[in-house]
């Protein structure tokens, strides 16, 4: 025997019924996105590496954990580990006419992360961008579609962390100030940290380790130094959320995991899910990034959701359950001779979802497949049956036993039947 194949370390195969429930979620949030007049962007899953070492080059999403690789033209490539990017990447090639230029994504990103649980090297996320506007107004929709798409799933169990990382005019003075701090602390700083420190005293702030935790509860907050127009942006912000009855706290540490942002920042936890992986989404503004691609300064905020731990999260809260997909009838086909062949193509172009059984399989075992497919209806052709140009029709599920109905009328019969099941 030759040896098998395994999915990598921190991949998986999304099978059915999970991945019929995965592409659920994603018309979900399609459905959120196209409600609040966001266009849909499909963009390259590989880029010039250069795109995300420009964005993100003192974070570990880009220096350590990214896919690069050379192609077979010696080209820098990198598996995109994140969308936010290669979306910017898109607006300045293309330079959309009108603005706001709002979108919505979904699809794969890779990182090279430690696997655990809620945590891969291949995972999806759904997500939305917005350039070209600073309207507090415009934050306040991102925000609020992503609280409407945990809410249209089911999900109770989720909070929102806001921040304001402030912009170039309120950062020269906190970031002295966090560095004067970060530097008299820097002997109980774990060794990381002080590196840290060196490149982006901000990103020392996200230490997830125990031993700079204390350092980091001490260190000054960015929304202590917000000018006066930083902070009108900021609380117009939250006060558009209070008009909308969306709670939040205010969370004066909370750094995201890449440098680019600006001002408003958030994050959605999920407090049905364990604390290390309970973050089920982020965004923020990023007013810089359009500029630091090439393009013209352009304002641009927008999140991600993290779809496999939003799953995790409806699976902790018992909600957003999906059985994967069932067929409205099931042939059960006794007779051999292609009959089964004609009916299940003439029902399937009547929009009647129709499996049937294969190889010649006794009838009891052909029953025992149409059990399992959960189909609320079997179509059984016997001897009888293709000589009278019948079929019985048997309810699966309900108390109505079996008929015997004529061919030619299936169709029509089975779509009332499943209509009135359906209602
Ligand atoms: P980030 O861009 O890191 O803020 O990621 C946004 C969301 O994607 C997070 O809140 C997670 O829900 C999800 N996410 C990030 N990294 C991973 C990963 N390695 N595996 C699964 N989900 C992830």
């Amino acid at each position: 025997m030759v040896a098998k194949f395994q999915a990598l370390k921190g991949t998986r195969d999304i099978m059915s019924p999970d991945s019929e429930r995965q592409r659920a979620l994603v018309d979900a949030f399609a459905e959120q996105a196209r409600l609040a007049g966001y266009g849909h962007i499909m963009s390259p899953i590989f880029e010039d590496l250069g795109v995300f070492l420009r964005v993100g080059g003192s974070t570990d999403v880009v220096t350590k954990e990214m896919y690069d690789f050379e192609d077979k033209d010696g080209k820098r490539i990198a598996l995109r580990p994140e969308l936010t990017a290669s979306v910017v990447r898109a607006f300045v090639q293309h330079n959309p006419p009108s603005l706001p230029w709002k979108v919505w994504y979904e699809g794969p990103q890779f990182r090279h992360e430690k696997p655990q649980a809620g945590r891969y090297r291949q995972f999806s996320q759904v997500g939305i961008e917005v350039l070209g506007s600073d309207d507090p107004a415009v934050d306040i929709e991102v925000i609020t579609l992503g609280w409407r798409f945990y809410q249209s799933l089911g999900m109770s169990q989720v909070s929102l962390l806001l921040n304001s990382l402030g912009d170039e005019t309120c950062r020269p003075a906190y970031f002295a100030a966090l560095e004067e701090y970060l530097r008299d602390n820097a002997a109980n700083l774990s060794e990381k940290s002080v590196e840290t420190l060196e490149k982006n005293p901000l990103r020392v702030l996200d230490s997830k380790r125990g031993q700079d935790q204390e350092i980091v509860a001490g260190a000054p907050i960015m929304v202590d130094y917000l000018t006066e127009e930083t902070g009108e942006h900021f609380a117009a912000v939250r006060e558009g959320l209070d008009s909308l009855g969306i709670s939040y706290e205010i969370s004066p540490r909370l750094v995201r995991g890449l440098d680019y942002y600006t001002r408003t920042t958030f994050e959605f936890a999920s407090t049905a899910l364990e604390n290390a992986q309970n973050a089920v989404g982020g965004g923020g503004r990023y007013d810089g990034l359009a500029e630091s691609l090439g393009g013209k300064p352009t304002p641009g905020i927008g999140f991600a959701l993290g779809v496999d731990r939003i799953l995790l999260a409806c699976d902790a809260e018992g909600v957003f359950e999906h059985a994967g997909a069932v067929p409205d009838v099931f042939i059960v086909d006794d007779v051999g001779g292609g009959e089964a062949t004609v009916l299940a193509d003439q029902l399937r172009s009547h929009g009647i979802a129709a499996d049937r059984g294969f190889d010649g399989r006794s009838m009891k075992a052909q029953m025992k497949v149409a059990n399992r497919s959960n189909a609320p209806w079997a179509i059984i052709i016997g001897e009888t049956e293709q000589a009278d140009g019948t079929v019985t029709l048997r309810d699966m599920h309900g108390d109505t036993g079996q008929t015997l109905i004529s061919r030619d009328d299936l169709p029509n019969e089975l779509s009332q039947r499943l209509g009135e099941t359906s209602r």
